[in-house]
């Protein structure tokens, strides 16, 4: 595996069509299911690791967020991973970035009423990464739902000659869905965190998405929202949608945790 720091050697060694993984690092069997799901778009696969200070609000972790570069980097070795893109933030953010990419109204739904801007930092970092890697496929977990919806409508609207491939959610034995951020959780919260998508399966089944917020509370959870949403652009449903998905965000303790359900 080939690890790269700057825009000049990533030219070089991006040569070919390549199949990209963007990440912020602290990788699990989540990341590693993209990694694989990439191997199938391209011959070659290219890995980014940046922890993306722009969709980080002041409060929020962009200090304490796991950097594990040493185990990551054997990870995607293992996985047989081709090239790791890995710049400083002086490499993408070389002098302020005043140019950025805005989601509009998507951006600003769901995830964006309670992390505003976080969709804006999050498509100008990764039409950077875009820009830089000019890989043929990029794959986004549908973990991050929004995300992978908001990443498909700038490059849509944009005309970025990139397909964007959805991966699906890896999750833990107990239907926990892996994330960098579960390292947060006590043992306590951690054995109380799979509850959100006991939820989401409820109300899968039907049970309306406040009651689901009220016993997330009643379980000394946070809820930021739970909703059901239209799958193909997270409209509010009408009567004849059918593709549908649940989508949830709380906080438990100081970890936030995000899951969602397609049905
Ligand atoms: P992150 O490092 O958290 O920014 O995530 C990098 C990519 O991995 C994003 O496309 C995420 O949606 C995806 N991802 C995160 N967690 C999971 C998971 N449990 N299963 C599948 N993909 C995931």
């Amino acid at each position: 595996m080939l690890v790269v720091r700057d825009i000049q050697a990533l030219r070089a060694a991006a040569a070919g069509p390549l199949a990209f993984v963007p990440t912020m690092g602290n990788l699990h069997e989540g990341h590693l299911s993209l990694v694989n799901l990439a191997r199938g778009h391209a011959k070659k696969v290219g890995v980014s690791i940046f922890v993306n200070r722009l969709q980080f609000r002041p409060g929020e972790d962009f200090d304490s967020y796991p950097r594990t570069f040493e185990r990551d980097c054997a990870m995607l070795e293992a996985a047989g991973v081709d090239l790791l893109f890995a710049p400083d933030e002086k490499v993408l953010y070389p002098q302020r970035q005043d140019f950025k990419v805005e989601p509009g109204p998507l951006g600003e739904d769901l995830e964006g009423r309670f992390r505003p801007g976080f969709f804006r930092g999050v498509a100008t970092v990764v039409m950077k990464l875009l820009n830089c890697v000019q890989p043929v496929a990029a794959v986004f977990g549908k973990k991050d739902y929004q995300q992978l919806l908001v990443i498909r409508g700038m490059v849509r609207q944009l005309d970025l000659p990139v397909a964007i491939v959805p991966g699906e959610t890896v999750r833990e034995a107990d239907g926990l869905a892996m994330s960098s951020r579960n390292g947060y959780l006590s043992a306590a919260e951690r054995a109380e965190a799979p509850r959100l998508y006991r939820l989401l399966h409820m109300v899968k089944q039907g049970m309306p998405p406040d009651r689901a917020m009220q016993e997330l509370a009643a379980a000394g959870w946070q809820p930021d929202y739970l909703e059901v949403r239209r799958r193909s652009d997270l409209a509010v449903p009408g009567p004849g949608d059918k593709e549908l998905v649940a989508l949830g965000a709380a906080r438990l303790g100081r970890t936030r945790l995000i899951d969602n359900l397609e049905f």
